[in-house]
């Protein structure tokens, strides 16, 4: 059975006029190694911490402002944003289709949340707290080409032909603010594009990005943006000791002009020093130590990298179920083509190098699970190979073999076939990133000893279930695997509302 919504009654839970306030027992473990009658032991203690959550249940009017704006996902989402808020229907060639939000996680999954009369009980998962309805989101953002958006979305090839018409008079007027141009870090293919560009040194840029997102607030009376790189891949900027390396470091470089700062950086700064959060849907390292550092010490929320859309997002699955089940991946080879201008970006050696390198180390924490099937150091042989096709458009092929060994020195190998508009995998995880990165700054948390409520750690690692190479803070651990990551997620926001784990045991009926 499905419930629309649900409110939680404890003693541990308060609701008051502004936010929920929840007591919750986090339970863990403490692993010592010690010396026990002349033998070294692991010993595993479990133990129970007592954290406290305070939501602001104040949903704000939120502004969504991408770099990238014009370009295919940037379109589809607006284009999908609108056709959703105006409950727009066209005719394909199946049926009339009615606009919606599947394959996003906040707007389309449903979570558990108990049985009744020997049922299982879901709800949605946005009505775990308080969210933005996306429909109410303005958006806005840059683009180095001067494209307006009803023209973009002709370009992206994505919408069909009806929906197209019927889009066209909102999105017409919906033109790109200038953008930061650096032929250096992106593909030479991308140049006829680039009429839309902010002059003036690299610290004028930055200026002008803080000057656009204080005049798009003022102008849509919106009381928080976020703000999210969509726009083409750059190459990987050099990691220089003295240039990028501390916060003090990056900002010397910035008022140097030093050329070895990119755009995205240049973007991700401006964001940072107005305390705005930024999100990196693209695989280059945008977020350099300085950045990091500098978003760490302003406390303002950074996530990234690159949107888990398709073959990561299927090998983030099938890795874990494998490694899971006791089998052993050998070999994973992944072929992709596109035809669509990301792949066009992507054809240059240097921005295929980014992103080869985002979907590299998707299986690490997955094989480094399990050393019954792999030798310290041992990992299987991991190939990404992408093509630029123009002819199949933004219908992205992708297509993995999976080679693994399996009882008594057998081989099993799975193939993978998976065709689909690359955009319209894109769109809805663009979303769910930003309603989640801004719920996430409405929750406080403290942990028993904890003198005071303080936000998340900046590096979102909240949002890992939507990034292909998840940033996390220095010296934490990486979790691509996609269930994992959905569950913490899930069971974080589960205990702002005082909610126990979901933990699969439903030992009622035992
Ligand atoms: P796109 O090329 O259609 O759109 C990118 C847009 O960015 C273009 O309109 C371009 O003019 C603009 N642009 C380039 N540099 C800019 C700058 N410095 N400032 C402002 N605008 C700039 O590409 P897309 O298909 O929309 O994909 C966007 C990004 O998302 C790519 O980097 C891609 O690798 C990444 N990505 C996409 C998916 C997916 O499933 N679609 C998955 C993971 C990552």
């Amino acid at each position: 059975m499905f419930i629309e919504s649900f409110k939680v009654e404890s003693p541990n839970v308060k609701y008051t006029e502004n936010e929920i306030h929840s007591v919750y027992n986090y339970e863990t473990t403490e692993l010592v190694h010690e010396n026990r009658n002349g033998t070294y032991q692991w010993i595993v203690k479990p133990r129970t911490v007592k954290y406290e959550f305070k939501t602001d249940t104040n949903v704000p009017k939120l502004g969504v402002m991408l770099v990238g704006w014009g370009g295919n996902n940037g379109s589809t989402l607006t284009g999908g944003v609108i056709a959703n808020r105006e409950g727009i229907s066209w005719a394909t060639k199946d049926k009339i289709q009615q606009a919606n939000y599947f394959g996003s996680l906040t707007q389309a999954s449903a979570i558990r949340v108990g049985s009744f009369n020997g049922e299982e009980i879901y709800a949605p998962f946005k009505s775990l707290l308080p969210m933005v309805n996306p429909d109410d989101i303005v958006f806005g953002g840059w683009d180095i080409s001067d494209m307006n958006l009803a023209d973009g979305m002709a370009r992206a090839k994505v919408f069909d032909i009806d929906l197209q018409k019927q889009l066209r008079p909102y999105m017409e007027s919906m033109v790109p603010l200038p953008g930061i141009y650096d032929p250096d870090f992106i593909a030479a293919n991308q140049g006829d594009r680039a009429n839309n560009v902010i002059k003036g040194t690299k610290k004028e840029q930055v200026q002008q990005i803080v000057k656009d997102i204080r005049e798009f607030k003022e102008a849509n009376k919106v009381e928080k943006v976020v703000v999210l790189w969509t726009a083409n891949t750059e190459r990987y900027s050099n990691v220089i000791v003295g240039l990028n390396d501390t916060m003090e470091n990056l900002l010397a470089s910035l008022d140097r002009n030093e050329s070895e700062i990119s755009p995205s950086t240049l973007f991700a700064l401006a964001c940072i020093l107005e305390n705005i959060p930024f999100i990196n849907g693209s695989p280059q390292n945008t977020f350099v130590p300085g950045l990091i550092d500098l978003a760490i010490k302003r406390n303002s929320l950074i996530g990234g990298d690159d949107f888990k859309s398709g073959q990561t997002k299927m090998k983030s699955v099938l890795v874990d179920f494998l490694v899971g089940a006791g089998i052993k991946p050998t070999s994973i080879v992944s072929y992709n083509h596109l035809g669509n201008n990301d792949g066009m970006n992507l054809s240059a050696p240097q921005t295929f190098r980014s992103k080869e390198i985002s979907k590299s180390n998707v299986v690490d924490d997955m094989v480094n699970s399990n050393a019954i099937l792999y030798e310290p150091g041992e990992h299987p042989d991991h190939v990404v190979v992408i093509k630029y096709v123009p002819y199949v458009g933004d219908s992205k092929r992708a297509m993995d073999e999976y080679v693994s060994e399996i009882f008594m020195g057998g081989k099993n190998t799975i193939v993978l076939h998976n065709t689909c508009e690359d955009s319209l995998l894109a769109a809805p995880i663009i979303l769910d990133l930003v309603l989640l990165a801004e719920l996430s700054t409405r929750i406080q948390l403290k942990a028993d000893g904890e003198g005071k409520f303080h936000s998340f750690h900046p590096v979102a690692t909240i949002l890992s279930y939507l990034t292909k190479a998840p940033l996390v803070p220095p010296g934490t651990p990486v979790v691509n695997a996609l269930s994992k990551q959905r569950a913490m997620l899930e069971n974080i926001l589960r205990a702002c509302v005082g909610l126990a784990p979901e933990n699969n045991m439903i030992l009622e009926y035992k």
